[in-house]
Order: structure tokens, then C-alpha cells, then sequence
């Protein structure tokens, strides 16, 4: 992971730059206490499948409350915990926290809703994560399916034969794989030759409500090719409503945006889930 921004100049892997020394050392020292404190929560964004517009299902997305900044975003906190180990721990919170919440919706409202989670390349190689995701499913009596892992491009860097090996598992096991944010790293086209990934979550970038003419081009390719190669597709981030006419033409699943939701605390989500549940009761 040394040499990644080209050049001759080698430097460690530092993924938060932006929060380095004794800034980062502080992050660290509140990280560990956040958890005993019931800092950390889980955001739940709606994944909506775009042909009726209603909710498939949700990323779950990490939240720190911080009792002196305020609210951190996980871009700053996250890379820190990699570097630091705690994204272990920070990972057994966000899995079990995701699948919980799943099961009172599956009894409550909806036994088809999916979750989905983002997993580090560093929870791959540090976290027995084949033996905690049996653990959670087991716990909340959840069928595999109805969980997803994201991981992103960065994953394989460091270990990609185990990464391999423990994505065929958890495959077998019956979970879905998305890979998060394609599109964004220069590895990504070979990655869905070494992983059996289910679902690409295009990413965000293809999606800006700008007017450069090669990125329609791109997103049409991007989504025909997904499709060929079997794989469900996500728009991560769409700005345009002439965006998603485009990905309804094309076919494409789901989308995922503050076009349609921002992500939400659980309790928003369940509200969002029971008024769903009524319209189409209604409608019926
Ligand atoms: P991600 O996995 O790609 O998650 C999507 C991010 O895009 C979220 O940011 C979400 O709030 C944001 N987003 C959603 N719709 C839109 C949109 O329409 N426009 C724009 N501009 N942004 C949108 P968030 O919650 O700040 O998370 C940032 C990243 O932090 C995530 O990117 C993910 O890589 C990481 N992260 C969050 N939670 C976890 C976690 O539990 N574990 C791990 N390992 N990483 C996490
Ligand atoms: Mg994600
Ligand atoms: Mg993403
Ligand atoms: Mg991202």
C-alpha cells in the first residue's frame, strides 16, 4: 500500500491525512470511549428500487455523535479506526446493530427488506468476520440474503488471495457483495474477475447534475456491462430526475440518494417503512 499516488516517493499508508498527529491521537483516545459512552449509531439510507419508487432496503451508515465537535463524519473517523485497529470493533457494532434492527422490521412490517454494510479491507484480514456474520444471522434469526456486505476497491490491496477466499465464503454462505463506489479506482474492472460480487454501486461521481458529455456515456456503459456480467446494479448519489429516467431506460435497480432520501435514524426509518406499508395496503 506504499506507493499509491505514483512517483518515486514511497510513504506509509496513511489513509486520514486530514487528521494526523495529536489531532488523530485525541480521535483515537475518543473513539474508545464513544462506544461506552453510546456515542456511535447506525443511519439507515433508503435503497429504492426505481421502477415504483418504494424502499428495498438500506445501507447502514455510521454515526458518532461527539459530545464536543458535535457530529463526525465517518470520512474522518473511519480511516482513523482502520489504522488504529477499533474498526474491528466499530465493525461488530455496525453488523449487529444492522442486523437487529433488520429483524424487527422483517417481523414488524416487511420480511423482504434487505441491509446493507460496509465492510473495510481491514475487517477482512483482522475480524473473524465469517464467524460474526454467522453469529449475528443466528442471533436475530435472519436468512443470509437479507444481508449485503460493501466493500470498496481499496479492499484487495493488502491481502487479495484471503480476501478471495473469504468473499467465496460468505458467498456461499448465501450474503450479497456489493462492490461500493465503482467507477472510482483503477483496479475496479479486474476486481469483478477475482471476487463473486453480486451487485455494483456505481458511484456517485457518474451521477453529478453537471453537463460533462462523457458522463451519460460512461453510466450507459457502466450499467450495460454490470448487466451482462449478471450483477444487479445501484446509482449511488443521483442528482437528476433526467438521471433517473436514463436508469430506468437502462434497466438499472435501484437507486440510492438525497433525491430520494437522506439517510435516516432508525426510528425515521420505521416510519418511513409503516407508511409505505399503508400506501400500498390502500393501493391494493
Ligand atoms: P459509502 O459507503 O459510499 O456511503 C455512501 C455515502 O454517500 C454516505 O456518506 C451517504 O450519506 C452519502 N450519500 C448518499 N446519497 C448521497 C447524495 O445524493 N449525494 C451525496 N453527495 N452523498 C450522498 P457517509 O454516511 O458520510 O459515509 C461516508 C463513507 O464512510 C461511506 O461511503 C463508507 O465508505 C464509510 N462508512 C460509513 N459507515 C461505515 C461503516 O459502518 N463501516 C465502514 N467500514 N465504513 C463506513
Ligand atoms: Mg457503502
Ligand atoms: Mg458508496
Ligand atoms: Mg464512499
Amino acid at each position: 500500500q506504499a506507493k499509491r499516488e505514483g512517483g518515486d516517493h514511497i510513504e506509509p499508508y496513511r489513509p486520514a491525512l486530514r487528521t494526523s498527529g495529536a489531532g488523530r491521537l485525541q480521535l483515537e483516545s475518543d473513539l474508545r470511549r464513544a462506544f461506552t459512552r453510546g456515542e456511535l449509531s447506525l443511519a439507515f439510507q433508503p435503497i429504492v428500487r426505481i421502477e415504483d419508487g418504494r424502499i428495498a432496503g438500506f445501507e447502514a451508515l455510521l454515526r458518532w455523535d461527539h459530545p464536543k465537535r458535535g457530529a463526525i463524519s465517518p470520512a474522518e473517523f473511519i480511516p482513523v479506526a482502520e489504522s488504529s485497529g477499533q474498526i474491528v470493533l466499530l465493525g461488530q457494532f455496525a453488523l449487529d446493530e444492522a442486523a437487529r434492527r433488520l429483524s424487527d422490521w422483517h417481523r414488524m412490517i416487511d420480511p423482504t427488506l434487505f441491509v446493507s454494510v460496509n465492510i473495510s479491507s481491514r475487517q477482512l484480514i483482522r475480524q473473524d468476520l465469517i464467524g460474526d456474520v454467522a453469529a449475528v444471522l443466528k442471533r436475530y434469526d435472519l436468512s443470509a440474503g437479507a444481508l449485503k456486505l460493501e466493500l470498496t476497491e481499496s479492499l484487495v490491496m493488502d491481502n487479495p488471495e484471503r480476501s478471495a477466499q473469504l468473499l467465496s465464503k460468505l458467498k456461499e454462505m448465501g450474503l450479497g457483495l456489493s462492490l461500493d463506489d465503482f467507477g472510482t479506482g483503477y483496479s475496479s474492472l479486474s476486481y469483478l474477475m477475482q471476487f463473486p460480487f453480486d451487485t455494483l454501486k456505481v458511484d456517485q461521481s457518474f451521477l453529478k447534475s453537471d453537463n460533462r458529455p462523457e458522463r451519460p456515456i460512461i453510466l450507459n456503459s457502466i450499467v450495460k456491462m454490470a448487466h451482462e456480467l449478471n450483477l444487479t446494479v445501484v446509482a449511488e448519489g443521483v442528482e437528476t430526475e433526467e438521471d433517473v429516467e436514463r436508469l430506468r431506460e437502462l434497466d438499472c435497480k435501484y437507486a440510492q440518494s438525497f433525491l430520494y432520501s437522506a439517510p435516516l435514524t432508525a426510528e425515521e426509518a420505521r416510519r418511513e417503512l409503516m407508511e409505505q406499508k399503508t400506501t400500498l395496503r390502500r393501493s391494493a
